[in-house]
């Protein structure tokens, strides 16, 4: 089964339901940054996350990112989601080691630690909408619940899983996100509630061969989904040679003048995908000719 995210209505609308089965592009990510067993599954939900409430973009450019800073050993995570089904992220530690949790999960939590988490939207306005929650359990699906109870008064419930192999490849990742609008009865949202804690966690389902249509009939039995609508994601990058050359123009010219005099190669990294870009002194005094000699001012 290939990645996907399915969404839709439930409740006569005033539930919004989203599930995801985000095995390959968790994979991927693995490989790009050789997480460990731990961070395969902090960058794993993450990523889930994002590019579920990705599908919510509506601009060509616009951006979702979520990043979490803990004082745990995984420092930081990033990631990123457009509106096209593309997601990008990485940790700031990838190879953090952590003994398994005394119910044998993998201790993301431990890893993050105490924190702060922070969504933001960059929808091409002027400024991006940004808000920030403190961390609950640094576990992500719990965070964000948190995130959206307190910074946008929405109830929502999050279900994040990344399950390993025994080879510490990704076996099954995926997540669900179901929202409540303003019109569910109290009785309605515990019902739910009660719905989505007699089911086994998401990657059991996903081990099932469940696809994220059957997760969310599952989910919203009784609730009446519809509109469920499918759409594909994937671990996407979109660095480029031309971008990395826009770093180093930002340096400026005496920084880049320095570089092109004291290296003989220099080496741009891109921390989403883990790619350097090699830039010669001969491609370095290119740069700097047409942007710094000829430019003028600059
Ligand atoms: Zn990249």
């Amino acid at each position: 089964m290939s990645d996907s995210i399915v969404r839709g209505l439930a409740a006569g609308g005033q539930i919004r339901a989203f599930a995801a089965v985000t095995t390959a592009l968790t994979e991927e990510a693995r490989q790009k940054h050789n997480t460990s067993p731990v961070m395969t599954a902090a960058l794993g939900r993450l990523l889930t996350a994002a590019a579920i409430l990705g599908t919510q973009l509506k601009g060509t450019d616009d951006k979702l990112t979520l990043k979490i800073k803990g004082d745990g050993p995984a420092e930081s995570l990033y990631a990123v989601a457009d509106a096209h089904g593309h997601v990008k992220g990485f940790a700031a530690n990838p190879q953090v080691i952590l003994h398994a949790r005394a119910d044998g999960k993998l201790d993301v939590g431990g890893a993050i630690g105490k924190g702060e988490l922070t969504v933001i939207r960059d929808l091409g306005l002027k400024e991006p909408y940004i808000g920030t929650c403190e961390l609950v359990s640094g576990e992500i699906a719990e965070d964000l619940t948190a995130y959206f109870a307190i910074s946008e008064q929405t109830p929502t419930s999050v279900s994040l899983g990344v399950l390993m192999n025994r080879n510490n490849t990704v076996a099954h990742a995926g997540g669900f996100l179901l929202q409540l609008m303003p019109g569910v009865s109290a009785e309605d949202a515990a019902r739910l509630e009660e719905r989505i804690l007699a089911q086994p966690p998401i990657t059991a389902m996903l081990g099932q061969g469940r696809t994220p249509e059957d997760i969310l009939q599952i989910l919203l039995d009784g609730f009446e989904p519809e509109a469920l609508e499918r759409s594909e994601v994937s671990f996407f990058c979109d660095c480029s040679r031309e971008k990395m050359e826009d770093v180093l123009i930002s340096l400026g010219r005496h920084e880049l003048l320095d570089l092109m005099v004291s290296q003989e190669t220099v080496e741009v990294h891109c921390d989403f995908c883990n790619r350097y870009y090699r830039f010669s002194r001969q491609e370095m005094k290119d740069l700097f000719k047409r942007h710094f000699r000829t430019g003028g001012s600059a």
